[in-house]
């Protein structure tokens, strides 16, 4: 099929959202994308939903309050990729604000959420000590313990898509990439580059909706030139991630660093996540990767924060980068400052572009945009439709792992649509480093278990063993 209601350009967490929406409402429609699904910035989140403690300190108390009830209802939607988790928030005698005000902000937060977080705390300087012993006691007057979630971003990204597939309306393709849209009459036609076969392809559809993150101004200034004004402010984010053995967190924290930086600390899995940082984006967003200012910037803050623990740059496992696709604000350039709403852009009557927001949000931020097309298209849209269980879970769920063998592979392959080892190991299989897979399969030598396995992958796409065996070495 080649023809559609609605083609959504962008695989991320916001084009997940808008197609799912569309699939629910029985509307045709095809996701695109260049990569593989959430391969860009909705891989590279902070890992949280969240309503955003600090974006109170900018009276953004309307985001807040959506982002705390989505947080809450994904919780209960998806237990299996969402985890309520107490973070402590220490206050020393150097932070912007005495220990009365954050109680203040943890109240209002509780209060924005409708009471649906669990109930914080306001912790005296022993009891801080007793529950997050590695801290540095050094000014140290108390903490906050607030609720927040920590997520998997990348399957959740991947769910959501798997979901909206499961209307025989809907049709999602990877390694798509878009050059060019071209609209004739009350048709656009889209053309693609199939970037694993080469090949090129045509799909036709009545509308456009455009979910690019990042991507956004560049491709929409190349396309609608006379329609289209530059409207993001990037900025670049990084993470690293530390092995447990390294550093033995056993529950998240958060620091307010008196330089305006969020840090957070989260143990995950069998690593610890620590981020990020907040710069501007001066390279390709397909190119970016973490540099030397912000490793030797992060392990600093480790060290004043976590004296005790000492850990070196070569004890990194891995790291990621991604850019916020964050909206121009006319009252600040100050990227921390900068609001984490989104937009939708009615670029003609059939085209429209989303950006900015946060991940947390992404149901509500298809809303408008998918409720306009629907009233176009003459189909009664109706918001609550999104608000139910996603009905394919993924085969490797990271936070209930078991072990792996040939079957989950084919289970993956035929269900899952990777294209590329990276697509298998990383996002379907959820392992980021050589040292995380021998901690999560110590039975199971990397380069045996897919060298096994490289029949039955090649019968889904090409894979050659030097791939294999340099995996981990690239
Ligand atoms: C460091 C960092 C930490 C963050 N932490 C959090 C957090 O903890 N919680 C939270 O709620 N939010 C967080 N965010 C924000 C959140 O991650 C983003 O708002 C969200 O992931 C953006 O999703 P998106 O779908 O708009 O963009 P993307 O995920 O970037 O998707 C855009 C897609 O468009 C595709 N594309 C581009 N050009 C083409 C083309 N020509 N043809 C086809 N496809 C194309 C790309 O390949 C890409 O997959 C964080 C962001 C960053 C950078």
């Amino acid at each position: 099929m080649k023809d559609f209601d609605v083609i959504v350009i962008g695989a991320g967490i916001t084009g997940a959202g808008v197609f799912r929406d569309l699939a629910l409402h029985g509307v045709s429609c095809l996701l695109l994308d260049k990569g593989d699904f959430t391969a860009s910035t909705s891989q590279s989140s902070s890992k949280m939903l969240h309503g955003g403690i600090r974006y109170l300190e900018n009276f953004d108390f309307e985001l807040v309050q959506e982002a705390l009830h989505e947080k809450n209802l994904w919780l209960k939607l998806l237990p299996h990729l969402a985890k309520e988790v107490p973070f402590v928030l220490p206050n020393y005698k150097e932070s912007k604000y005495p220990l009365f005000m954050l109680k203040i902000g943890l109240l209002a937060y509780d209060f924005l959420s409708g009471f649906q977080n669990s109930p914080h705390k306001i912790l005296g300087k022993n009891e801080t000590i007793k529950q997050r012993p590695l801290l540095s006691t050094k000014n140290l007057r108390g903490s906050g313990l607030y609720y927040d979630a920590l997520m998997d971003d990348a399957k959740i990204t991947l769910e959501v898509i798997y979901d909206a597939l499961k209307e025989q309306n809907a049709f999602a393709m990877n390694y798509h990439e878009v050059t060019n849209v071209v609209e004739e009459g009350s048709k656009h036609i889209v053309q693609t580059k199939n970037l694993i076969k080469n090949t090129e392809d045509t799909f036709i559809a009545k509308k456009i909706i455009y979910c690019l993150g990042p991507y956004t101004d560049k491709f929409l200034k190349n396309t609608y030139p006379n329609n289209w004004t530059p409207q993001l402010l990037p900025s670049k984010g990084s993470h690293i991630w530390v092995s447990k053995e390294d550093f033995n967190l056993s529950d998240p924290c958060v620091i307010n660093h008196k330089d305006g930086r969020v840090i957070f600390f989260i143990p995950h899995e069998t690593q610890i996540l620590i981020g990020t940082t907040e710069e501007p984006l001066n390279e390709e967003i397909n190119d970016i990767k973490i540099s030397q200012k912000e490793i030797t910037y992060l392990l600093s803050i480790i060290k004043e924060y976590y004296p005790k623990v000492n850990i070196k740059q070569h004890q990194i496992e891995s790291a990621y980068s991604g850019v916020r696709p964050l909206i121009k604000s006319n009252l600040t350039n100050d990227q921390g400052k900068t609001a984490r709403t989104h937009r939708t852009y009615q670029i003609s009557n059939s085209v429209q572009a989303i950006a900015g927001g946060k991940y947390t949000t992404f149901r509500v931020m298809a809303q408008e945009s998918v409720g306009i097309v629907c009233e176009q298209l003459g189909v009664s849209y109706s918001k609550s439709k999104t608000i139910k269980k996603l009905r394919q879970k993924s085969c490797v769920i990271p936070f209930e792992r078991k072990q792996i063998d040939s079957s989950t592979i084919k289970q993956i392959l035929s269900n899952e649509m990777p294209k590329t080892l990276e697509d298998l190991v990383h996002r379907r299989i959820g392992v980021n480093s050589l040292s995380q897979w021998k901690s999560i399969y110590p039975e199971n030598d990397f380069n045996n278990f897919f060298l096994e396995n490289i029949e039955l992958i090649n019968q889904y796409f090409p894979l050659k063993k030097e791939e294999i065996i340099n995996y981990f070495k690239d």
